[in-house]
């Protein structure tokens, strides 16, 4: 097989290839070092010298040695390339996610190591667009919280939702690209902060008639919906975000049960990284997640001291 330009494209195949720790390494070597000069992540020196036996290169300037995972989000990991390999091929195309005991149980180790390691892989989701335009949906919803207060209500507080959830926001273009991110309030400060952050001025913002999102129509077109009268009015509806904010609610539920608030952002993250590579195939979505695991670390310390981080 050509290593230069075999990619698996089911997981069959991602198996079988990404067995061999050495074509894993020969991968991230590419990715890592597109010009082929092995670069110290200690010194930045360029005299590096592989010990194919140990896996590692020695840096002839500050006389480190130094494997592919440091510098990355796999730095210090014990856990070998393959099982990395498929662990990231699952996490970028199980469609509801994958849980941290799916892993224990499909790759062999622990389930703790299983859940710090998928933290570790949603890193690879942290940027989600900003630069939306066009018809954009804006929405929010609700994770979490007691089943009895799960409908939304526009009477509690000054704001939606209800005690004990958390108010997540999102943005969608028509046909396009989704934003999430966890927000302190539907407040009108807020929810027309996030659109003028990320949406282009002059473009069309679906909402519904939430009173926070009256007054966004200097810089852009605002058409509403009143859902206590219609969900559909000329074309204008919020449908888009409901239908992936659904499809979060069924990952969050279906697979990982809970989600403890600290770490809501990165399960967004990863829900809306698959959502809008949605139209790449699994080969693809699985190259996009190795072309971020560069510059990226958190430790074991500080997921559990998740305040820190997320
Ligand atoms: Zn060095």
């Amino acid at each position: 097989m050509d290593t230069e330009t075999f990619m698996p494209k089911t997981l069959q195949q991602a198996i079988t290839y990404y067995s061999d720790e050495r074509a894993c390494l020969d991968i991230l070597v590419a990715k890592r070092w597109p010009n082929g000069v092995v670069t110290c992540p200690y010194c930045e020196g360029e005299s590096c010298t592989f010990m194919p036996s140990a896996f590692r290169w020695q840096c002839k300037g500050c006389r480190k040695q130094f494997s592919i995972k440091v510098g990355t989000f796999m730095e210090d990991s014990p856990i070998k390339l393959s099982k990395w390999f498929l662990a990231m091929w699952m996490v970028a195309n199980c469609k509801n996610g994958v849980s941290s005991y799916e892993i224990h149980r499909a790759i062999g180790i622990t389930q703790k190591s299983a859940w710090f390691m998928l933290h570790r892989i949603r890193l690879a989701f942290g940027e989600q667009p900003t630069e939306l335009s066009g018809t954009v949906e804006a929405d929010e919803t609700y994770i979490g919280g007691l089943e009895k207060n799960k409908h939304k209500s526009k009477k509690l507080n000054q704001g939606r939702g209800s005690v004990g959830k958390v108010a997540v926001m999102g943005l969608l273009e028509d046909g396009g690209k989704a934003r999430t991110k966890k927000i302190t309030a539907a407040s009108k400060k807020v929810l027309h902060g996030e659109i003028f952050e990320n949406v282009q001025g002059g473009s069309t913002i679906h909402t519904d008639s939430w009173k926070a999102y009256q007054g966004i129509d200097d810089a852009y077109i605002h058409e509403f919906v009143d859902h206590a009268v219609e969900y559909v009015r000329d074309g204008v509806h919020t449908n888009g975000l409901e239908n992936f904010f659904s499809l979060l609610k069924r990952m969050i539920r279906g697979t990982y049960v809970s989600v403890d608030p600290a770490h809501l952002k990165s399960y967004l993250d990863e829900q809306t990284f698959r959502f809008n590579e949605r139209k790449d195939n699994d080969s693809g979505r699985f190259q996009k997640v190795l072309g971020e695991i560069n510059g990226k670390r958190l430790t074991y310390q500080q997921l559990v001291n998740s305040s820190v981080v997320f």
